[in-house]
């Protein structure tokens, strides 16, 4: 593991440009007064008591921070409950009958769940799992696809204090069971099935087959979203349907009142780098961490659409669908199927449908954009847009500008939000009112975080200079603990640098003190002594008008010490030979230097990638390494690595 070095970065990019907030968005944004940074720098527990004030406590706190390192407590003595602050207060308000959720499902199907709506179904499902014996501090599992019970069973379970754990529906029945002993958990809730792209996901056969071994699972809620062609086996005694044991509940639940510090969720970690990790996170510090980041960031206002892409198996449904908008009394589009179907410009469609204003994705979806060409989106009108969200991976420039000119029409500010499961809520980030911002930069550390940059000692790095990303302050959101494993904790994020939190992430602060995330400290490369990251060459592959994606990894070699090899996915139409692989290699040349050269290039019909669709550099370094793959459970779709590896051993 070592840093990337100033000379390569600073060869990173030609792309230049900075782009200042638009004159009106500047103007009306929820942040814009540029002191809030200074003013949160300055005194950070007042500056998150004042956002705290903004929900409805039971109790009031005592004290804002409790830090032994590495252990922290927020809000301390404070008691609330989430859910009341995410749906009661505002179906008790003016809010009652605004949208809280829009739900597109796959075509034909959608539905509006006003506050009010929202309220009675959270406390059905609420008493639904108390008589089935659910009480504060159960864990359950949720196993679901993008429907809107999905949404009511975690808010329900928040509002008895029964900490959710939710395993993204796309993983088989092993991931399941191993997430649901793990937590140990006592229910499961879950679908007959999802659809997808037309077709049926069974997930309640995939819950049949995890439970063969799960000791703790004592019952099964199943909502009926397909109907008899899931042909779902209910078991007696064990199994109940959603809309049976709901219908027999009330409406009315009171709100367990939460100590701040109780758990809200377990949540396991992407796999990218490795077996993921059972993420917990507390009630209120949680809470205000994301509402503040939603309000800010993402700029809502009253009469905003708003509009996050991922799903809710991942944090940042959780954090950007379902809890920081609601805590904001926002109006939150859940969308059920994929980006593709019925066609390939879906999501343009949906975001006319409902004139959305605020769009939060992912790199990897703006990349499979690029690849099917901008006529797509150049059919709708997307003029409701006002502002532009990204996360999960560096943004390559080119992505960066791709959506900054075809989505935004050049009138949307983007905001790249860096955060991991393990932070809860983001932590870098431009404020679009007020960041001027670069393509490929997340910019810089939100009000009240301090980040930085170190070197292997810990030495903060100069301008223009590489390192590892840490973070120097405890934040509100942040993780409490490895569920069930206290030490991996301490090991792993707090043991590197005493009492600093150790991201895992690579990356460069530039002269204006502006963040570039560089991925995976292990993604970076040690070419003949320079380290290059990967994301370098992989952004000055994507530059190229032939790529739609790129991973470069780097394999041992005898001489240099990592060469480099890319497996590079091509656009639409474009044709795969050795002439392309050489102008491949010199189009890196010239964008990074010759040090950069691919010695491999692979053209390759996919890319391994995890569920939560981050590339898997690992897996394709024990490819190239003649390695036997390390941890593939996370993995999308198993069968692009076994084509990868013949491939490999094939032509490499
Ligand atoms: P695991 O920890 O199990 O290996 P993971 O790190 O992929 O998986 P997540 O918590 O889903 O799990 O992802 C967080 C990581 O995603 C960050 O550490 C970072 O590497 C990457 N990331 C997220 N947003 C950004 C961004 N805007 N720019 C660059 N990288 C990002
Ligand atoms: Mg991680």
């Amino acid at each position: 593991m070592s840093a990337p070095s100033e000379k390569s970065l600073a060869a990173l990019l030609d792309e230049r440009r900075t782009f200042a907030p638009p004159e009106d968005f500047r103007r009306r944004a929820n942040a814009s007064d540029p002191g809030i940074y200074d003013r949160a720098l300055r005194d950070p527990e007042a500056f998150w008591a004042a956002e705290a004030r903004q929900l409805d406590w039971f109790t009031p706190w005592q004290k804002v921070l409790e830090w032994n390192v590495p252990w922290a407590k927020w809000f301390v003595g404070g008691k609330l409950n989430v859910a009341y602050n995410c749906v009661d207060r505002h179906a008790h308000s003016a809010r009652r009958n605004k949208a809280a959720i829009i739900w597109e499902g796959e075509p034909g199907d959608s539905c509006v769940l006003t506050y009010g709506m929202l309220e009675r179904e959270v406390n059905r499902f609420a008493n639904a799992l108390r008589s089935l014996g659910v009480a504060k501090g159960d864990r359950v599992a949720i196993y679901m696809g993008m429907v809107p019970e999905l949404a009511i069973a975690m808010l329900a379970c928040a509002k008895i204090g029964a900490p959710h754990s939710i395993v993204f529906g796309g993983f088989a029945a092993e991931a399941l069971r191993e997430r649901i002993n793990d937590a140990k958990a006592k229910v499961v809730v879950t679908c007959d099935g999802a659809w997808r792209r037309g077709s049926i996901v069974p997930l309640k056969a995939s819950v049949d087959e995890a439970l063969r071994g799960t000791p703790t699972i004592q019952s099964v809620v199943v909502v009926r979203r397909i109907g008899d062609a899931a042909k779902a086996a209910m078991q007696a005694g064990r199994d109940v349907w959603w809309h049976e044991v709901t219908d027999a509940a009330s409406d009315q639940c009171a709100a367990e009142p939460m100590d701040a510090e109780d758990m809200l969720f377990v949540l396991y970690t992407s796999g990218t780098t490795g077996k993921p990790k059972g993420i917990v996170h507390t009630s209120a510090g949680y809470l205000v961490g994301v509402s503040t980041t939603h309000r800010y960031v993402f700029d809502i206002k009253e009469e905003d659409v708003y509009w996050c892409t991922a799903d809710i198996g991942w944090v940042t449904g959780h954090s950007y669908i379902v809890y920081g908008p609601l805590a904001n009394g926002a109006t939150s589009l859940m969308y059920e199927g994929t980006p593709d179907y019925p066609d390939r410009d879906r999501f343009w469609s949906v975001i006319d449908k409902y004139g959305v204003n605020i769009f939060y994705t992912a790199p990897t979806a703006i990349r499979t954009f690029m690849r099917w060409g901008t006529e797509l989106p150049a059919r709708h009108s997307l003029s409701s847009l006002r502002l532009l969200g990204t996360v999960g991976e560096p943004i390559n420039p080119e992505a960066w500008i791709w959506y900054h000119d075809y989505i935004g029409r050049r009138r949307c500010p983007i905001v790249d939000t860096w955060w991991q499961t393990e932070t809860g809520m983001i932590l870098i980030s431009p404020l679009p009112g007020l960041t001027a911002t670069k393509p490929g930069s997340a910019t810089r550390p939100l009000p009240g975080i301090v980040a930085e940059v170190v070197d292997a000692k810990g030495d903060a790095v100069g301008p223009g200079a590489g390192g590892y990303l840490v973070l120097k302050r405890p934040w509100p959101a942040m993780m409490r603990t490895i569920y069930g494993d206290p030490d991996r904790y301490v090991q792993q994020y707090w043991s590197r640098y005493p009492g600093v939190y150790f991201t895992g992430d690579g990356c460069k602060v530039d002269e204006d003190s502006y963040f570039w995330l560089l991925g995976r400290v292990d993604d970076v490369m040690n070419v003949a002594g320079h380290r290059i990251s990967t994301y370098e060459v992989e952004s000055a592959l994507v530059d190229h008008s032939s790529v739609a994606e790129a991973a470069v990894i780097g394999r041992t070699h005898e001489v240099k010490g990592q060469g480099i090899s890319a497996f590079v996915t091509l656009k639409e139409g474009v044709t795969p030979d050795d002439a392309l692989k050489n102008e491949l290699k010199q189009h890196v040349v010239g964008k990074i230097g010759a040090i950069a050269r691919p010695d491999e290039i692979f053209f390759v019909s996919e890319l391994p990638k995890t569920r939560s669709a981050k590339i898997m550099r690992r897996l394709l370094r024990d490819i190239a390494e003649g390695r036997i793959l390390g941890d593939t459970t996370t993995l999308a779709d198993p069968a692009v690595v076994a084509r990868l590896k013949t491939q490999y051993q094939e032509e490499g």
